[in-house]
Parts: C-alpha cells; structure tokens; sequence
C-alpha cells in the first residue's frame, strides 16, 4: 500500500509542484495519472521511489516512510519499485542480455559490477523476465537493432528481472505510434494481472488511460481533482482536469 498523507513537494527554486497529497493506492491496483503537461504528474510518480524527495506530509510504502530510508536501506527499497521512462533508458550499443543484467548491478560487489560477470542464476533470470516479454529471441541483439517497441520491452523485461512489486512508468508510450503504444499497454496490463504488480502510469493519452487503467488520478496544477474508477470519468471531469485545454488525443 502506497499512501500521502498531505504530501507537497517544494523544488529548490520555490515552485511548489505538489500541493496537499491524499491518496491510498493498494497492492495490484492499475493506476493512470493524468493532466495537462506541467501538472506535476511525474513529480508525483518520482516521489514514491524518491527520485524526487517530498518537502511536506507523510509517504509511506507498506508502512515505511519513505523520507527515513537512505543507503542500503534505500537500495533495497528501491529495488522493489521498477522505472519506465519514455526514452526506455537502455545502453543501446550492448546486447539485450546485457541490458536486462544491469538489473543485478546494485546488488553486485563491485568488482563483479566492474567486470560484468553474472551469476548462472542471474542469467536464467534475465532470459526469463525476456521470455516473459515474448523477446526472448533477442535476446543477443544489440539494443539500438530493435523497434521502440520492442526497446520499451526490454526496459520492462530489466524491471521484472529485479522482481518489483510497483511499477512507476513516465510517460511510456508517448515516443510509440499509436499500434505499438498500444502492445506497451497490453504489456502493462498483463504484467498487473499476471503478477499483481502495481502500475502507475503518467500518461498524456486519455483514451489509453480510460481503456487501460481501472484507477484514474487527475492532477490540475499539483492538487488532484479527480480520483476514481476510470469507467466513471465524464467528458465534464476531463474538461475539469484540462481546464477545456485538452487537445485531441493522439492516439
Ligand atoms: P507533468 O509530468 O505533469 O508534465 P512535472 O511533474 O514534470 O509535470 O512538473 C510539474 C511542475 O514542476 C512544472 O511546472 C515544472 O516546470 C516544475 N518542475 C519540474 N521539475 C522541476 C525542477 N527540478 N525545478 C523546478 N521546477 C520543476
């Protein structure tokens, strides 16, 4: 269970991007955050795995307030929570494999992180969380060889490698035509069905959001404005979200 209590987050430059927090997001639930560009979406997802450190309230994970965590600790808990980023963050001149071992790397002692060797079991996990993906076949690929869609898939197949139980995704289809962005959400969906890993996605596709998710979250200049099942979203809810800004969805 992940929960704000009152969170606000303050950036070094005074610009207060969260603004009062209150949300419960339970174990397996399939979450889109959305709104206008500028909200404070991905500020909001960067906070539960503290690439962003909050400035104001409680966030806790399983009953752990996420501010007291650092160093091992911090490791630990992080792992837990896989990232997905719209540019996939992959090292593209290296094969798929590889990419998909990096997530064993802050677990390694350093000289085998430096050397690049992995265990026997490390590698079966990384072929699996592939096969898990339906890319096993590339497997030895270079990276950069492979389509976006096909890249977003191995960014995911290195999340499950770590074995997560959330998943934060900023804006993970927006660099995908709308039939490949498509596949990425299907593949999303079965990893929350499949594996009961919470999903949070910022999104900027309303009709993805709406069709994929089962929880919407709307945030309009850092308050949420609407938090509910995504079948009960009404155009008036949407216009309230986008301020009547909203352009027409892409995909
Ligand atoms: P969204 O994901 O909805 O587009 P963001 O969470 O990226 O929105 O940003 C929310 C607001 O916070 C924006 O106005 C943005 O300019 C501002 N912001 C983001 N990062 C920083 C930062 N490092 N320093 C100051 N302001 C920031």
């Amino acid at each position: 269970m992940i929960e704000f209590h009152n969170v606000s987050k303050r950036y070094p430059n005074g610009f207060e991007a969260l603004k009062d927090i209150n949300l419960k997001i339970g174990q397996g639930e399939f979450v889109a955050v959305i709104g206008l560009s500028g909200a404070g979406k991905s500020t909001l997802i960067r906070t539960i795995n503290r690439m962003h450190d909050i400035t104001g309230g409680t966030l806790t994970v399983d009953g752990i307030n996420v501010m007291e965590l650092q160093g091992k600790s911090l490791r630990a808990f992080r792992r837990k929570i896989g990232m997905i980023f719209q540019s996939f963050n992959l090292i593209t001149r290296t094969t798929v494999i590889k990419n998909v071992l990096t997530a064993f790397v802050p677990e390694l002692p350093w000289w085998r992180a430096f050397l690049g060797i992995f265990k026997k079991e490390e590698k079966i996990a990384a072929l699996e969380a592939l096969d898990k993906m339906g890319i096993l076949d590339k497997a030895f690929v270079r990276a950069d060889q492979l389509s976006g869609g096909q890249q977003q898939r191995v960014a995911l197949a290195r999340t499950l490698a770590q074995n997560p139980q959330i998943i934060l995704a900023d804006e993970p289809v927006a660099s995908l035509d709308p039939v490949t962005a498509r596949q990425v959400m299907d593949d999303f969906q079965r990893i929350n069905r499949d594996m009961n890993i919470t999903v949070i996605i910022n999104i900027h596709h309303v009709e993805l959001a709406l069709q994929y998710a089962s929880r919407v979250i709307g945030i309009r200049e850092g308050r949420i404005v609407y938090d509910g099942p995504a079948a009960q979203v009404t155009q008036q809810i949407l216009d309230d979200i986008y301020q009547g800004k909203r352009e027409e969805a892409t995909v």
